[in-house]
């Protein structure tokens, strides 16, 4: 059970029609984001994140459901708080700082009802807190793209909301501005003590901002867990495939172990029967074949991507092909017989035809949440 005395804001079964005849694109959605939390929803595009952060921002009424932050309801069925009176801060895609103001100017812009003076502190103490005080009078097209969303974030962060709603915030940029402005705003919510609940579809960008990530599929959460759970205890074939690379085995399960095509292997749960499992590259390593060890399990390289610090192996088996990925001293390659080695036990997956439904716990064991620097 989540710890409600932490937990800041509650999402219960949000659910969204944009017609009679056609599925929800939001699916009785629950969750919770802890005080100082950073929440991502992680999905392919047209899943519904957009959706349900429109929802919590108040932009879109929800069909069924409710919302509560701080204990307060914002919605539900009778009840529609408007977002401006829902005290939280938007961080969107395009920005939208206003470009014949100066980046002060923009900060002060949702500053109401304080005065001047404490204004002007306002604005220049978040711009600290953001590391733009020497750009304070720059116009918006005088910032790069990571500039102005940092901007951005520092106009939403002012007012003080109880949390900040971020719609894929770091598509505009370039992959090495991305990557430098995604650790600069999860440094500067952690400073600032923030909540956030951050849309993307870019599964490193979940792992790497988020402490807690919602992994979402048509309309669904199927996985809410830590970076480290969704990715290394992925629950379906679908959250498995969507953080990343993965080997998906057909194995025969005899309780903690299993034989697969790569031989026998330990598993993460006791299992019976046809199973289908997940285990990472990075979780396997190789050996040379020789006839005293190859008991009709090895396979032949493929396929070898170097890439300085680390190697990718494309491995035929008997049946289907497999990805290693090692460290650079690996001395294979292409055409050398190997023998495939687990380094860590495969996960059992669910079965697809059990896919999520409200019954069933799509909570990993972190769901009280984490909100570690
Ligand atoms: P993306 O990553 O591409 O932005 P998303 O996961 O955020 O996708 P949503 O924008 O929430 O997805 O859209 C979910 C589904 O709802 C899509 O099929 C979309 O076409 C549909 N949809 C969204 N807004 C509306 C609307 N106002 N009217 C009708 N359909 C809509």
């Amino acid at each position: 059970m989540e710890k409600s005395m932490n937990c800041l804001l509650r999402a219960t079964n949000l659910t969204k029609r944009f017609s009679t005849q056609d599925p929800p694109v939001v699916d009785r959605v629950s969750f919770t984001v802890q005080h100082e939390e950073i929440f991502a929803i992680l999905g392919p595009s047209g899943c519904g994140k957009t959706t349900t952060l429109r929802m919590i921002a108040g932009f879109e009424r929800t069909d069924e459901g409710s919302i509560q932050l701080n204990g307060k309801t914002l919605e539900c069925p009778y009840t529609h708080i408007s977002p401006e009176r829902r005290g939280v801060g938007f961080v969107f895609q395009d920005y939208a700082l206003f470009p014949h103001l100066t980046v002060l100017e923009n900060v002060k812009f949702g500053l109401t009802g304080i005065s001047k003076s404490e204004r002007e502190y306002r604005a220049q103490e978040i711009l600290e807190l953001i590391g733009m005080k020497a750009y304070h009078n720059r116009k918006p097209h005088e910032l790069s793209g990571g500039q102005q969303q940092r901007v951005a974030l520092a106009r939403a962060l002012a007012p003080k909301p109880s949390m900040i709603l971020m719609d894929e915030p770091f598509s505009n940029l370039d992959a090495v501005l991305r990557q430098s402005t995604r650790n600069e705003v999860r440094r500067i919510l952690k400073e600032a003590k923030m909540s956030a609940i951050l849309v993307t579809h870019d599964q490193e960008e979940a792992l790497s901002v988020a402490d807690r990530i919602g992994v979402m599929d048509q309309g669904r959460l199927v996985q809410i867990g830590t970076p480290e759970e969704v990715y290394y205890r992925p629950k379906t074939k679908f959250v498995a495939q969507f953080l990343g690379r993965t080997n998906l085995f057909s194995a025969q399960a005899t309780g903690l172990e299993a034989h697969s095509n790569i031989g026998s292997i330990m598993l993460d749960k006791p299992a019976r029967g046809d199973v289908m499992i997940s285990i990472r590259p990075e979780h396997l390593t190789l050996e040379q074949a020789t006839p005293a060890n190859c008991s009709g399990t090895c396979g032949v390289i493929q396929n070898r991507e170097f890439k300085g610090h680390d190697i990718t192996y494309l491995i035929k088996l008997d049946r289907g092909d497999c990805i290693v990925h090692t460290d650079n001293r690996m001395p294979f390659g292409v055409g050398d017989n190997v023998i495939v080695r687990p380094l860590e036990p495969a996960v059992v997956l669910d079965n697809d035809s059990t896919r999520y439904t409200p019954d069933q716990s799509i909570f990993t064991s972190s769901d009280t949440g984490k909100s570690s620097a």
